[in-house]
């Protein structure tokens, strides 16, 4: 991470709350497919299809992904993505249609295929049968669901299965979390987005003081209410509109894939993705201070003592003095304390940092120590 100033540090170490933003900082700010629910068309229709009636969730996201194939749309992406990675081969469209605001249409080997939301399915007149249930859940959840209906030849078409898409959660977001609250920080989510989204991220990240709803512009004075509250808030965003609350804030931290504007004006980089790195920061900014202290004690102290002996203040009892040439060695022991002390923070290690060399057992770190031992 990158500490523009010597004053970040100094702030960094004093914090006692932290606001992050939802999307793109603690989760990765693109959807991406969560749920495959399998419904059960024999309940919707009679008569449909025997093939229909052994569907897969495969089969789902197979289908969904060949709707999508022709979709430049963010959950069509995500759609053709999560097929992708379950090695699933996304199969080719005869045609594409594109439904404004309810979703896609497409002929799939001499089926026609309709992807889309409750709107959708309402106009094909395709009941959802125990689906409806399924999708609120996910929805109260801050998922954004889509149906997949399937109408071969002449018949109508019927629901195969829904698909839950969203916004997920970088790898090390709750953990970071959990180690600012245990450093005794207060931690806090800024988002845009709905309360009911945001609630639902939050409650995953555990987060529990939800600031939802908040306009752009607003941001920078949410991050106010709570210093008039007394607190040193670190606000972490990545977006063109959390730059105003970076400026606001004690310490901004912004995300190096963030925005340009977002890495001008926080006064901490975090370069990698790795929200931990935010606890790694504080950190460091407390054992830095700790050694400025230190260091300024042990010179008061040093500085005390010798500056007396040096002035001849036992020459009158004991008529000693101090040579020139030990007050300069004396001299250079003082700066030698301070820089020895100083560089003793190299062998610092983060608590992250600390308990991933722990839990790694046989992986990396420990194959890198144990090579020499092995070649010798
Ligand atoms: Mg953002």
């Amino acid at each position: 991470m990158l500490f523009k100033s010597a004053e970040a540090i100094e702030k960094a170490a004093k914090l006692t709350a932290i606001v992050f933003d939802k999307t793109g900082t603690l989760t990765r700010g693109q959807p991406s497919v969560t749920d495959v629910v399998l419904g059960r068309p024999e309940l919707v229709l009679s008569g449909v299809e025997p093939q229909l009636l052994s569907l897969t969730p495969e089969d789902i996201l197979q289908w969904a992904a060949g709707t999508e194939a022709n979709s430049e749309h963010p959950l069509g992406e995500a759609i053709i993505l999560a097929a992708r990675e379950r090695g699933l081969q996304v199969p080719a469209a005869d045609s594409f249609n594109s439904l404004p605001g309810r979703g896609v249409e497409a002929r799939i080997a001499g089926r026609t295929d309709f992807l889309g939301n409750r709107k959708l399915m309402a106009e094909q007149g395709v009941g959802l049968g125990d689906l409806a249930s399924r999708a609120e859940t996910l929805e109260q959840n801050g998922k954004t669901v889509m149906f997949l209906a399937l109408a071969s030849a002449e018949r109508r078409p019927v629901v195969a299965g829904l698909i839950g898409v969203a916004d997920t959660l970088k790898e090390h977001s709750a953990e970071a979390v959990r180690r600012l609250q245990q450093l005794g920080i207060e931690v806090a989510m800024l988002t845009g987005d709905n309360r009911r989204t945001a609630e639902a991220i939050a409650a995953q990240v555990g987060i529990d003081r939800v600031l939802a709803e908040v306009l752009p512009q607003d941001k920078a004075e949410q991050v106010r209410s709570l210093q008039a509250q007394g607190r040193k808030v670190a606000m972490v965003g990545d977006g063109v509109n959390d730059a105003p609350a970076l400026a606001q804030a004690n310490v901004g931290i912004a995300i190096g894939s963030g925005t340009d504007v977002a890495k001008k004006t926080g006064e901490v980089i975090l370069v990698k993705e790795d929200l931990r790195d935010v606890v790694v920061a504080i950190e460091i900014a407390k054992a830095t201070m700790r050694k400025v202290k230190e260091n300024l004690f042990w010179a008061f102290v040093y500085n005390a003592i010798s500056i007396p002996l040096g002035a001849g203040i036992l020459y009158p009892l004991l008529r000693v003095v101090v040579s020139p040439e030990w007050a300069a060695f004396l001299m250079a022991i003082s700066s030698l304390t301070v820089t020895l002390n100083t560089l003793s923070m190299r062998g610092y290690v983060p608590s992250p940092k600390r308990e991933e060399r722990h839990s790694d057992q046989g992986s990396g770190l420990r194959q890198l120590a144990e090579t020499p031992v092995a070649t010798r």
